[in-house]
Protein backbone atom coordinates (compact mmCIF):
# COMPACT_ATOMS: atom_id res chain seq x y z
CA UNK A 1 0.00 0.00 0.00
CA UNK A 2 1.48 3.26 -0.89
CA UNK A 3 1.57 5.45 1.90
CA UNK A 4 -1.20 8.71 1.85
CA UNK A 5 1.13 11.34 2.81
CA UNK A 6 4.06 10.33 0.09
CA UNK A 7 1.19 9.92 -2.80
CA UNK A 8 -0.10 13.59 -1.79
CA UNK A 9 3.15 14.71 -2.14
CA UNK A 10 3.63 12.59 -5.76
CA UNK A 11 0.21 14.44 -6.69
CA UNK A 12 1.59 17.63 -5.82
CA UNK A 13 4.83 17.67 -7.67
CA UNK A 14 2.60 16.05 -10.90
CA UNK A 15 0.29 19.43 -10.03
CA UNK A 16 3.47 21.54 -10.95
CA UNK A 17 3.78 20.02 -14.23
CA UNK A 18 0.28 20.13 -15.59
CA UNK A 19 0.40 21.47 -19.29
CA UNK A 20 -2.76 23.55 -18.14
CA UNK A 21 -1.05 25.35 -15.10
CA UNK A 22 -0.74 29.17 -15.68
CA UNK A 23 0.80 31.99 -13.95
CA UNK A 24 -0.45 35.56 -12.89
CA UNK A 25 3.27 36.74 -14.22
CA UNK A 26 1.90 37.45 -17.77
CA UNK A 27 5.20 37.03 -19.46
CA UNK A 28 6.00 33.07 -18.00
CA UNK A 29 2.58 32.22 -20.11
CA UNK A 30 4.23 33.47 -23.75
CA UNK A 31 4.51 30.03 -25.67
CA UNK A 32 8.23 30.79 -26.47
CA UNK A 33 9.40 31.62 -22.61
CA UNK A 34 11.48 29.23 -21.60
CA UNK A 35 10.67 29.78 -18.10
CA UNK A 36 6.78 29.15 -17.49
CA UNK A 37 5.64 28.12 -14.17
CA UNK A 38 6.36 24.27 -15.45
CA UNK A 39 9.90 25.16 -15.22
CA UNK A 40 11.29 26.61 -12.03
CA UNK A 41 15.04 26.53 -12.65
CA UNK A 42 17.43 27.55 -9.90
CA UNK A 43 20.28 30.07 -10.27
CA UNK A 44 22.50 32.67 -8.41
CA UNK A 45 21.51 36.26 -9.30
CA UNK A 46 22.55 40.04 -7.91
CA UNK A 47 20.81 42.65 -9.11
CA UNK A 48 21.61 47.05 -9.04
CA UNK A 49 19.59 47.05 -5.71
CA UNK A 50 21.48 44.13 -3.90
CA UNK A 51 25.17 43.43 -5.12
CA UNK A 52 24.95 39.94 -3.14
CA UNK A 53 24.78 36.81 -5.07
CA UNK A 54 22.14 34.83 -4.06
CA UNK A 55 19.50 32.34 -4.83
CA UNK A 56 16.66 32.75 -7.71
CA UNK A 57 14.10 30.89 -9.31
CA UNK A 58 13.63 31.67 -13.08
CA UNK A 59 9.94 32.63 -14.37
CA UNK A 60 8.88 34.42 -17.60
CA UNK A 61 10.83 37.82 -17.82
CA UNK A 62 11.73 38.05 -13.88
CA UNK A 63 13.27 36.59 -11.28
CA UNK A 64 11.78 35.38 -7.92
CA UNK A 65 14.09 36.04 -4.75
CA UNK A 66 14.10 33.19 -3.21
CA UNK A 67 15.88 34.35 0.38
CA UNK A 68 13.18 37.43 0.05
CA UNK A 69 10.23 34.70 0.54
CA UNK A 70 12.02 32.99 2.81
CA UNK A 71 12.01 35.52 5.19
CA UNK A 72 8.59 36.24 4.50
CA UNK A 73 7.89 33.27 5.85
CA UNK A 74 6.29 32.25 2.41
CA UNK A 75 8.67 29.28 1.64
CA UNK A 76 9.17 26.36 4.50
CA UNK A 77 12.82 25.43 4.20
CA UNK A 78 16.80 25.72 6.04
CA UNK A 79 18.53 29.15 5.65
CA UNK A 80 20.24 28.52 2.91
CA UNK A 81 19.46 30.93 -0.25
CA UNK A 82 21.37 34.33 0.81
CA UNK A 83 24.48 32.51 -0.25
CA UNK A 84 26.48 32.82 -3.54
CA UNK A 85 26.28 28.93 -4.38
CA UNK A 86 23.07 26.60 -4.58
CA UNK A 87 25.63 23.92 -3.33
CA UNK A 88 23.99 24.25 0.42
CA UNK A 89 20.46 23.86 -0.56
CA UNK A 90 21.28 21.31 -3.12
CA UNK A 91 22.47 19.32 -0.48
CA UNK A 92 19.72 19.43 1.49
CA UNK A 93 18.21 16.49 -0.71
CA UNK A 94 15.64 15.73 -3.27
CA UNK A 95 12.92 15.82 -0.73
CA UNK A 96 13.43 19.79 -0.40
CA UNK A 97 13.92 20.44 -3.93
CA UNK A 98 10.45 19.37 -4.74
CA UNK A 99 9.17 20.92 -1.50
CA UNK A 100 10.33 24.11 -2.70
CA UNK A 101 9.17 24.02 -6.01
CA UNK A 102 5.80 22.93 -5.02
CA UNK A 103 5.70 25.50 -2.66
CA UNK A 104 7.00 28.13 -5.35
CA UNK A 105 4.32 26.52 -7.82
CA UNK A 106 1.55 27.14 -5.92
CA UNK A 107 2.34 31.13 -4.96
CA UNK A 108 3.23 31.71 -8.55
CA UNK A 109 -0.20 30.25 -10.10
CA UNK A 110 -2.33 31.63 -11.24
CA UNK A 111 -5.38 32.86 -8.57
CA UNK A 112 -2.41 33.21 -5.96
CA UNK A 113 -2.63 36.70 -4.43
CA UNK A 114 -0.17 36.19 -1.77
CA UNK A 115 2.65 37.90 -3.97
CA UNK A 116 0.57 39.65 -6.27
CA UNK A 117 -1.37 41.44 -4.22
CA UNK A 118 1.03 42.81 -1.55
CA UNK A 119 2.64 45.94 -2.40
CA UNK A 120 5.55 45.86 -0.06
CA UNK A 121 6.46 42.40 -0.90
CA UNK A 122 6.04 42.13 -4.54
CA UNK A 123 9.07 44.25 -6.18
CA UNK A 124 11.04 42.98 -3.46
CA UNK A 125 10.33 39.28 -4.53
CA UNK A 126 10.28 40.13 -8.08
CA UNK A 127 13.62 41.08 -9.84
CA UNK A 128 13.10 41.95 -13.66
CA UNK A 129 15.66 39.20 -15.10
CA UNK A 130 17.10 41.49 -17.89
CA UNK A 131 18.64 43.95 -15.37
CA UNK A 132 20.27 40.91 -12.92
CA UNK A 133 23.58 39.86 -12.97
CA UNK A 134 23.39 35.75 -13.49
CA UNK A 135 26.87 34.08 -11.79
CA UNK A 136 27.58 30.12 -11.75
CA UNK A 137 25.15 28.31 -9.81
CA UNK A 138 26.85 25.76 -7.95
CA UNK A 139 30.32 26.02 -6.90
CA UNK A 140 32.38 22.62 -8.56
CA UNK A 141 34.23 20.59 -7.35
CA UNK A 142 34.97 18.55 -10.21
CA UNK A 143 34.04 18.17 -13.97
CA UNK A 144 34.33 15.45 -15.76
CA UNK A 145 33.19 15.58 -19.77
CA UNK A 146 31.77 12.63 -21.81
CA UNK A 147 31.95 11.38 -25.19
CA UNK A 148 28.56 9.61 -25.44
CA UNK A 149 27.29 10.64 -28.99
CA UNK A 150 27.94 8.07 -31.33
CA UNK A 151 27.32 10.00 -34.33
CA UNK A 152 30.23 12.35 -33.18
CA UNK A 153 32.93 9.57 -32.44
CA UNK A 154 32.26 8.15 -35.55
CA UNK A 155 32.83 11.12 -37.37
CA UNK A 156 35.85 12.10 -35.03
CA UNK A 157 37.13 9.06 -35.60
CA UNK A 158 36.96 9.01 -39.36
CA UNK A 159 38.56 12.56 -39.80
CA UNK A 160 41.46 11.71 -37.42
CA UNK A 161 41.97 7.98 -37.85
CA UNK A 162 40.20 5.40 -40.36
CA UNK A 163 36.96 5.80 -41.19
CA UNK A 164 36.21 1.87 -42.05
CA UNK A 165 37.13 1.57 -37.83
CA UNK A 166 36.10 5.06 -36.69
CA UNK A 167 34.96 3.80 -33.39
CA UNK A 168 37.72 1.84 -31.09
CA UNK A 169 36.43 -1.20 -29.57
CA UNK A 170 36.12 0.02 -25.92
CA UNK A 171 33.62 2.97 -27.11
CA UNK A 172 30.09 0.64 -27.27
CA UNK A 173 31.21 -1.08 -24.32
CA UNK A 174 31.66 1.99 -22.06
CA UNK A 175 30.74 5.83 -21.36
CA UNK A 176 33.90 7.14 -22.19
CA UNK A 177 34.85 10.54 -20.51
CA UNK A 178 38.15 12.33 -19.09
CA UNK A 179 38.59 14.29 -15.58
CA UNK A 180 38.04 17.86 -16.85
CA UNK A 181 39.08 21.10 -15.24
CA UNK A 182 36.65 22.52 -12.87
CA UNK A 183 38.83 25.96 -12.20
CA UNK A 184 37.93 27.36 -16.04
CA UNK A 185 34.15 25.95 -15.71
CA UNK A 186 32.81 30.20 -16.46
CA UNK A 187 28.85 31.06 -16.91
CA UNK A 188 27.55 32.30 -19.74
CA UNK A 189 28.01 35.44 -20.86
CA UNK A 190 32.06 35.44 -19.76
CA UNK A 191 34.34 36.48 -22.66
CA UNK A 192 36.77 33.59 -23.60
CA UNK A 193 40.60 34.49 -24.38
CA UNK A 194 41.87 32.82 -27.35
CA UNK A 195 43.91 30.51 -26.11
CA UNK A 196 47.70 29.82 -27.47
CA UNK A 197 50.08 26.24 -27.52
CA UNK A 198 51.58 24.09 -29.12
CA UNK A 199 50.50 23.38 -32.68
CA UNK A 200 52.53 20.92 -35.27
CA UNK A 201 52.47 22.06 -38.84
CA UNK A 202 51.83 19.26 -41.18
CA UNK A 203 54.68 20.22 -42.96
CA UNK A 204 57.15 21.14 -39.63
CA UNK A 205 59.46 18.60 -37.54
CA UNK A 206 58.83 20.57 -34.44
CA UNK A 207 55.75 22.18 -33.06
CA UNK A 208 55.19 25.78 -32.81
CA UNK A 209 53.89 28.18 -30.26
CA UNK A 210 51.26 30.36 -31.31
CA UNK A 211 47.69 31.47 -30.78
CA UNK A 212 44.96 28.50 -31.62
CA UNK A 213 43.78 28.77 -35.62
CA UNK A 214 41.18 26.12 -35.13
CA UNK A 215 38.93 27.30 -32.12
CA UNK A 216 35.55 25.35 -31.92
CA UNK A 217 32.69 24.70 -29.84
CA UNK A 218 31.27 21.60 -28.61
CA UNK A 219 27.30 21.78 -27.94
CA UNK A 220 27.18 19.65 -24.95
CA UNK A 221 24.36 19.34 -22.12
CA UNK A 222 26.01 18.84 -18.47
CA UNK A 223 23.79 17.59 -15.47
CA UNK A 224 25.13 18.55 -11.47
CA UNK A 225 25.23 15.83 -8.98
CA UNK A 226 23.10 16.36 -6.47
CA UNK A 227 23.58 13.87 -3.86
CA UNK A 228 27.50 12.50 -3.95
CA UNK A 229 28.74 9.12 -3.08
CA UNK A 230 31.21 7.96 -0.62
CA UNK A 231 34.39 7.01 -1.82
CA UNK A 232 34.64 3.11 -2.36
CA UNK A 233 31.08 3.24 -2.92
CA UNK A 234 29.85 2.84 -6.59
CA UNK A 235 26.26 4.58 -7.60
CA UNK A 236 24.33 1.95 -9.17
CA UNK A 237 22.69 2.93 -12.49
CA UNK A 238 18.85 2.57 -11.59
CA UNK A 239 19.83 4.85 -8.70
CA UNK A 240 22.24 6.96 -10.87
CA UNK A 241 19.45 9.55 -11.70
CA UNK A 242 18.56 9.75 -7.95
CA UNK A 243 22.08 11.43 -7.78
CA UNK A 244 21.22 14.04 -10.45
CA UNK A 245 20.16 17.66 -9.36
CA UNK A 246 19.51 18.96 -12.54
CA UNK A 247 21.13 20.27 -16.24
CA UNK A 248 22.33 22.93 -18.09
CA UNK A 249 23.92 23.35 -20.98
CA UNK A 250 27.64 23.10 -21.72
CA UNK A 251 30.24 24.35 -24.22
CA UNK A 252 33.16 22.43 -23.95
CA UNK A 253 35.23 25.00 -25.89
CA UNK A 254 37.62 23.39 -27.86
CA UNK A 255 41.30 24.42 -29.61
CA UNK A 256 41.16 21.39 -32.11
CA UNK A 257 45.08 22.01 -33.68
CA UNK A 258 46.53 21.97 -29.96
CA UNK A 259 44.10 19.04 -29.29
CA UNK A 260 45.18 17.05 -31.87
CA UNK A 261 49.24 17.48 -30.92
CA UNK A 262 48.70 16.75 -26.98
CA UNK A 263 45.78 14.66 -26.64
CA UNK A 264 48.17 11.29 -27.32
CA UNK A 265 48.39 9.01 -24.90
CA UNK A 266 46.22 10.64 -22.34
CA UNK A 267 43.59 12.99 -23.52
CA UNK A 268 42.99 16.38 -24.23
CA UNK A 269 44.39 18.87 -21.54
CA UNK A 270 45.08 22.77 -22.85
CA UNK A 271 42.99 22.01 -25.76
CA UNK A 272 39.97 21.95 -23.53
CA UNK A 273 41.04 23.24 -20.01
CA UNK A 274 41.23 27.04 -20.86
CA UNK A 275 37.63 27.57 -20.62
CA UNK A 276 34.00 25.58 -19.89
CA UNK A 277 30.92 27.87 -20.42
CA UNK A 278 27.31 26.44 -19.05
CA UNK A 279 23.74 28.21 -19.03
CA UNK A 280 22.89 30.09 -15.48
CA UNK A 281 20.31 28.34 -14.71
CA UNK A 282 19.30 24.84 -13.67
CA UNK A 283 16.57 22.91 -14.86
CA UNK A 284 15.90 20.00 -12.25
CA UNK A 285 15.05 16.25 -13.57
CA UNK A 286 11.52 17.24 -11.95
CA UNK A 287 11.02 19.43 -14.76
CA UNK A 288 12.20 17.45 -17.40
CA UNK A 289 10.13 14.96 -16.48
CA UNK A 290 6.92 14.91 -18.80
CA UNK A 291 9.86 14.75 -21.60
CA UNK A 292 11.24 11.57 -20.64
CA UNK A 293 11.92 9.13 -23.29
CA UNK A 294 13.99 6.46 -24.97
CA UNK A 295 17.35 6.51 -25.83
CA UNK A 296 19.23 4.50 -29.04
CA UNK A 297 19.30 0.73 -28.85
CA UNK A 298 22.82 -0.54 -27.25
CA UNK A 299 24.16 -3.24 -29.02
CA UNK A 300 26.20 -4.95 -27.61
CA UNK A 301 23.97 -5.38 -24.67
CA UNK A 302 26.12 -3.18 -22.03
CA UNK A 303 27.95 -5.38 -18.62
CA UNK A 304 25.76 -5.96 -16.15
CA UNK A 305 26.23 -2.44 -14.24
CA UNK A 306 25.62 -0.19 -17.15
CA UNK A 307 21.81 -1.96 -17.96
CA UNK A 308 18.94 0.20 -16.15
CA UNK A 309 15.63 -0.42 -16.62
CA UNK A 310 13.14 2.43 -18.43
CA UNK A 311 13.46 5.28 -20.18
CA UNK A 312 16.69 7.77 -19.43
CA UNK A 313 16.80 10.31 -22.26
CA UNK A 314 15.18 13.13 -22.10
CA UNK A 315 14.00 14.69 -25.52
CA UNK A 316 16.16 18.14 -25.70
CA UNK A 317 15.89 20.09 -29.17
CA UNK A 318 19.41 21.90 -28.96
CA UNK A 319 20.62 24.87 -31.41
CA UNK A 320 23.98 26.65 -31.95
CA UNK A 321 24.22 30.38 -33.12
CA UNK A 322 26.98 32.12 -34.74
CA UNK A 323 27.05 36.46 -34.41
CA UNK A 324 30.29 37.86 -35.40
CA UNK A 325 31.16 41.09 -34.13
CA UNK A 326 29.15 43.93 -35.20
CA UNK A 327 26.60 41.52 -36.94
CA UNK A 328 23.19 42.68 -36.56
CA UNK A 329 22.01 39.04 -37.22
CA UNK A 330 23.33 35.65 -35.82
CA UNK A 331 23.54 32.30 -38.43
CA UNK A 332 21.71 29.17 -36.89
CA UNK A 333 24.87 26.38 -37.32
CA UNK A 334 23.39 22.91 -35.65
CA UNK A 335 19.49 21.99 -34.49
CA UNK A 336 20.33 18.41 -32.46
CA UNK A 337 18.75 16.12 -30.08
CA UNK A 338 19.69 15.22 -26.84
CA UNK A 339 18.12 11.74 -27.44
CA UNK A 340 20.39 11.01 -29.65
CA UNK A 341 23.11 10.17 -27.14
CA UNK A 342 24.21 6.63 -27.05
CA UNK A 343 24.93 6.78 -22.92
CA UNK A 344 23.00 8.55 -20.44
CA UNK A 345 23.33 9.81 -17.76
CA UNK A 346 22.88 7.01 -15.24
CA UNK A 347 24.78 5.13 -17.55
CA UNK A 348 27.84 7.75 -17.45
CA UNK A 349 27.47 8.26 -13.36
CA UNK A 350 27.49 4.15 -12.58
CA UNK A 351 30.74 4.24 -15.03
CA UNK A 352 32.26 7.25 -13.05
CA UNK A 353 31.77 5.54 -9.37
CA UNK A 354 32.27 2.13 -10.42
CA UNK A 355 36.09 1.56 -9.58
CA UNK A 356 35.31 3.65 -6.41
CA UNK A 357 35.52 7.51 -7.23
CA UNK A 358 33.25 9.45 -4.99
CA UNK A 359 31.69 12.53 -6.38
CA UNK A 360 30.46 15.42 -4.64
CA UNK A 361 27.66 17.68 -4.63
CA UNK A 362 27.63 20.17 -7.34
CA UNK A 363 30.17 18.23 -9.55
CA UNK A 364 29.61 18.71 -13.35
CA UNK A 365 29.51 16.43 -15.77
CA UNK A 366 29.40 16.83 -19.58
CA UNK A 367 27.83 14.60 -21.85
CA UNK A 368 29.93 14.79 -24.64
CA UNK A 369 29.52 16.98 -28.16
CA UNK A 370 26.07 16.11 -29.34
CA UNK A 371 25.48 15.01 -33.26
CA UNK A 372 23.12 14.05 -34.96
CA UNK A 373 23.11 12.37 -38.33
CA UNK A 374 23.85 15.01 -40.44
CA UNK A 375 26.27 18.32 -40.95
CA UNK A 376 23.69 21.02 -39.58
CA UNK A 377 22.77 18.08 -36.87
CA UNK A 378 26.47 18.55 -35.13
CA UNK A 379 27.30 20.10 -32.59
CA UNK A 380 31.15 21.14 -33.49
CA UNK A 381 32.04 22.97 -36.20
CA UNK A 382 35.15 20.77 -36.82
CA UNK A 383 32.58 18.04 -38.15
CA UNK A 384 29.91 20.62 -39.60
CA UNK A 385 32.92 21.71 -41.71
CA UNK A 386 34.80 18.59 -41.95
CA UNK A 387 37.94 19.94 -40.17
CA UNK A 388 38.04 23.28 -42.39
CA UNK A 389 37.52 21.70 -45.62
CA UNK A 390 33.42 22.75 -46.13
CA UNK A 391 33.35 26.57 -45.18
CA UNK A 392 30.06 27.76 -43.98
CA UNK A 393 28.18 30.78 -45.28
CA UNK A 394 27.14 32.76 -43.01
CA UNK A 395 23.63 35.19 -43.00
CA UNK A 396 24.99 38.51 -43.88
CA UNK A 397 28.13 37.56 -45.75
CA UNK A 398 31.35 35.84 -44.78
CA UNK A 399 31.97 32.32 -44.13
CA UNK A 400 33.69 30.33 -40.91
CA UNK A 401 35.86 27.19 -40.97
CA UNK A 402 36.52 27.72 -37.21
CA UNK A 403 35.50 30.40 -34.64
CA UNK A 404 37.14 34.03 -35.49
CA UNK A 405 38.19 36.94 -32.88
CA UNK A 406 35.22 38.48 -31.82
CA UNK A 407 32.34 36.16 -32.65
CA UNK A 408 29.54 35.16 -30.61
CA UNK A 409 28.86 31.66 -30.00
CA UNK A 410 25.18 30.60 -28.34
CA UNK A 411 23.61 27.69 -27.19
CA UNK A 412 20.04 27.41 -26.87
CA UNK A 413 17.32 24.49 -26.25
CA UNK A 414 14.33 23.49 -24.67
CA UNK A 415 11.96 20.65 -24.28
CA UNK A 416 8.66 21.45 -26.22
CA UNK A 417 5.54 20.69 -24.29
CA UNK A 418 1.52 21.20 -25.59
CA UNK A 419 1.68 25.33 -25.53
CA UNK A 420 5.00 25.88 -23.56
CA UNK A 421 8.26 24.87 -23.32
CA UNK A 422 10.72 24.22 -20.62
CA UNK A 423 13.67 25.76 -21.63
CA UNK A 424 17.33 26.29 -20.33
CA UNK A 425 18.34 30.32 -21.40
CA UNK A 426 21.63 30.54 -22.95
CA UNK A 427 25.20 29.47 -23.23
CA UNK A 428 26.95 32.01 -24.81
CA UNK A 429 30.58 33.66 -25.14
CA UNK A 430 32.10 35.83 -27.24
CA UNK A 431 35.54 35.46 -28.18
CA UNK A 432 38.37 37.96 -27.50
CA UNK A 433 41.90 37.74 -29.22
CA UNK A 434 44.75 35.86 -27.98
CA UNK A 435 47.04 37.57 -25.80
CA UNK A 436 50.34 39.11 -27.98
CA UNK A 437 53.53 37.30 -27.60
CA UNK A 438 55.26 38.51 -23.82
CA UNK A 439 51.56 39.80 -22.59
MN1 LIG B 1 33.56 17.78 -24.87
Amino acid sequence: MIDSTRKDALDALDATRAPALRSWIESANDSSSDFPIQNLPFGIFSDEANPSPRAGVAIGDWIVDLDVLHRARLIECEPVFARPALNAFVALGVERWRSVRIQLSALLASGSETIKADAALRPRALVPRGSATLHLPVDIPGYTDFYSSKEHATNVGSMFRDPKHALLPNWTEMPIGYNGRASSVIVSGTPVRRPRGQIKLPDQDRPVFAACRKLDIELETGFIVGAGNALGQPIGCDQAESHIFGMVLLNDWSARDIQQWEYVPLGPFNAKGFATTISPWIVTLDALEPFRTSSPKQDPEPLAYLRHTGDHAFDITLHAHLRPEHADSATKLATTHFKLMYWTMAQQLAHHTVAGCNTRVGDLMGSGTISGPTPDSCGSLLEMTWNGQRPIALEGGGERRFIEDGDELTLTGWCQGDGYRVGFGECAGVILPALQVGE
